[in-house]
């Protein structure tokens, strides 16, 4: 049996190029980019190249390049860093109702320890008001962070436009573009942002591998503490093969990603049409314009979303419900919550990403065998019997 794999906003396939870019940097070159010796220095090269690839994908400088171990890793530092740094300009942060765990969980706990939260909530497409960042302002804001595009739903921030007002009031701005780099346009200048998040093994580098930008003349702390690596901001012995991966996976994006984008859009759009035809009672979850091209999120009435994947796994397909990292509790999803999906329809969601290796074939499968599924497990619905 083939397998088909629908869940690359979960994560992707290391590229075999990128593969093959990393392999000397475990075994022959493995110096310590700190040793002042040939041993460092050659992978401290390997590693400023890498820099330099991010820097130019991005529209940055390569000394606004911090290394880390991850999206959530330079979520973190983002906001811890940039709160510690400006303890005297206040102690407020915005952000929204429908950010990546990654940050709304060390928003959570800054919370307890002191700091005051805002989160504006999106609209039924889950897409943010501008507007409604500004009015969440105040004096004592230090900074705000709105993801790029959903990880969930998909749906695309108008980043631009907030990053702009939100400059306007002298408050940093960060994004966390996890879902987006490697994937649309994701250029810092035009954008306008203070502080960016991605992370290698969303776009086909390798997983442990990210990066946080950061603005020259922006006031941050350090995150990690223990080594002056990064220029002081981030300690730690660098990941020199993950970091050479992410720039590695970036130079092939920056050749790909337009076309890739063009064709992933043409087979979501194919299977959102399909599930719409095939299927009644299917609601779209997230904004029908403003999407990323690989993004289907479905909320299916009378079903469990857990039901859907166990189902689909039997016949080797792999989608996701809720959030990755969520399923396994019973939570509904925060971001269907926050759209304003009765709980009933969120647990019935069903989130299908495609990517790189993503044929139509499988699309035309997957069309083949989900109705089936859907009417199987309507079947044993109590609630489906009393309503049709
Ligand atoms: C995957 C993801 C993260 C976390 O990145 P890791 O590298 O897996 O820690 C953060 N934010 C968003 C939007 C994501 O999709």
């Amino acid at each position: 049996m083939n397998r088909i794999y629908f869940d690359y906003a979960a994560t992707t396939p290391t590229d075999p190029q990128v593969l093959e870019a990393m392999k000397p940097f475990f075994c022959d070159v493995f110096g310590n980019p700190s040793s002042i010796h040939a041993f460092g220095r050659e992978a401290r090269g390997a590693m400023e190249e890498a820099r330099q690839n991010a820097a130019s994908f991005l529209g940055a400088k390569p000394e606004e390049i911090v290394f880390t171990s991850s999206g959530t890793e330079a979520d973190n530092f983002a906001l811890f860093g940039v709160l510690w740094a400006n303890a005297s300009r206040g102690n407020h942060i915005v952000t929204t109702a429908i950010e990546h765990h990654a940050i709304l969980e060390p928003a959570g706990f800054l919370e307890k320890s002191g700091y005051k939260v805002t989160y504006v909530r999106p609209d039924k497409y889950g897409m943010v008001d501008p507007q409604d960042i500004v009015r969440a302002i105040t004096d004592k804001t230090v900074l705000v962070s709105v993801m790029h595009a959903n990880n969930e739903i998909g749906t695309i921030q108008p980043i631009k436009e907030i990053a702009r007002l939100v400059k306007e009031k002298g408050v940093y701005f960060h994004t966390d573009a996890v879902q987006t780099v490697g994937h649309i346009p994701v250029d810092v200048e035009d954008l306008r942002v203070d502080l960016l998040s991605l992370s290698a093994h969303k776009f086909y580098g390798p997983k442990g591998a990210g990066c946080l930008y950061v603005r020259k003349g922006t006031r941050i702390l350090p995150f990690l503490r223990g080594g002056g690596q990064e220029r002081h901001r981030r300690a730690s012995t660098e990941n020199v093969p993950g970091i050479v991966g992410l720039g590695k996976a970036l130079e092939i994006c920056r050749r790909t990603m337009d076309k890739e984008a063009a064709e992933q859009a043409r087979l979501r759009d194919l299977l959102i049409a399909g599930i719409q035809e095939k299927i009644d009672r299917v609601y779209l979850n997230g904004h029908p314009q403003e999407r990323l091209p690989n993004n289907v999120n479905f909320s299916i009435e009378f079903i469990e979303g857990e039901s859907m994947l166990l189902n689909l796994d039997m016949l080797g397909m792999a989608a996701s419900t809720g959030s990755a990292c969520t399923s396994g509790d019973l939570e509904p999803s925060h971001v269907l919550l926050s759209i304003g999906r009765p709980h009933e329809l969120c647990h019935g969601s069903i989130r299908l990403t495609l990517g790189r290796y993503t044929k139509e074939e499988e699309i035309i499968r997957f069309l083949e065998v989900f109705p089936g599924i859907v009417a199987k497990l309507r079947a044993m619905s109590p609630l489906f019997d009393q309503k049709s």
